[in-house]
């Protein structure tokens, strides 16, 4: 049996809050009631938006809850090289292809609308892109075809048919970063040996396109758990411009970070504060 283990995500692009908080407390506790281990992974390779400052920060606001993390601290920017080259295996393989549209261009010609937004019209499969600067966007028929039907298993929700046809063709090299979210996570989750996926319900529908990846590039099949978003009380996702204070705001401000991560273990939320269940779960 492999190590029971998970991983909290965080990407440096803004200060961490308390949903932050109930998402590395979830992975923690999910790994240390089993007896497992929980790993911290730092998801920089956002160029645009990713701030080292905040890197400090994080484990800060980690430690100040009472949340310990094994190991040494991973970082994605340090992992390009295996994005690249599992990017490239899929090249090889005759499942990516450029694409040079903009989001502009894409939002004025989708028919539909995907999980991550305006569904891809396919404009650029099949033609001669420049690959120079360009985007790789997965031909997700061709990869269906060649995976065949995929399930999924999440702790809470249950056996899942896998959808990333719901994606269509994914960006799975950005033109400004060496891999999307889909590809770096998927890739990263298996090189850390990570066997309990742990992550907000948000992001339910990016497990069938790691599902996806998982088949075509020969990684093991974890668990998923997607756990409830904290928000406030009228549905909406936590905002700091919206008065909810940073993890680092409250430290500072000499609260206690073990009592606070209790509360929210024993759902006693901050006023105007509650636990959506689930939010884009699709079934
Ligand atoms: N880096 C992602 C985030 O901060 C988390 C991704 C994941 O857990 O798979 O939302």
């Amino acid at each position: 049996m492999a190590t029971l283990r998970t991983r909290f995500a965080p990407s440096p692009n803004g200060a961490l809050h308390l949903g932050h908080a109930w998402a590395a407390i979830v992975a923690h506790d999910r790994a240390r009631a089993g007896g497992g281990e929980f790993l911290l992974r730092i998801e920089d390779i956002d160029g645009a938006r990713s701030r080292e400052a905040l890197v400090p920060e994080i484990l800060a606001d980690l430690a100040w809850l009472g949340l310990a993390w094994d190991g040494p601290v991973v970082r994605q920017s340090a992992r390009l090289d295996s994005y690249a080259a599992a990017a490239g295996r899929l090249r090889a393989m005759g499942l990516l292809y450029p694409c040079r549209c903009t989001r502009a261009e894409i939002a004025a010609a989708a028919k539909a609308m995907g999980p991550d937004g305006p569904l891809y019209p396919g404009t650029c499969r099949g033609r001669d892109v420049d690959p120079a600067g360009a985007a790789w966007r997965l031909d997700m028929a061709a990869a269906l075809a060649l995976a065949g039907p995929l399930t999924w298993f999440d702790e809470l929700a249950g056996a899942q048919a896998a959808r990333p046809d719901l994606f269509g063709d994914v960006v799975l090299v950005r033109r400004d970063a060496p891999a999307s979210y889909h590809l770096a996570a998927t890739l990263d989750d298996a090189t850390d040996g990570i066997t309990v996926v742990t992550r907000g319900a948000d992001l339910f529908a990016a497990s069938h396109v790691h599902r996806l990846l998982q088949a075509l590039l020969g990684l093991p099949v974890p668990v998923w758990h997607h756990h409830g978003l904290l928000v406030e009380a009228g549905g909406r996702k936590l905002a700091k411009r919206r008065g909810s204070p940073s993890l680092g705001d409250r430290r500072r401000a000499g609260e206690d970070g073990p009592a606070l991560a209790m509360s929210l273990r024993t759902g006693r939320l901050p006023t105007g504060i509650a636990l959506a269940a689930r939010l884009d779960c699709p079934a």
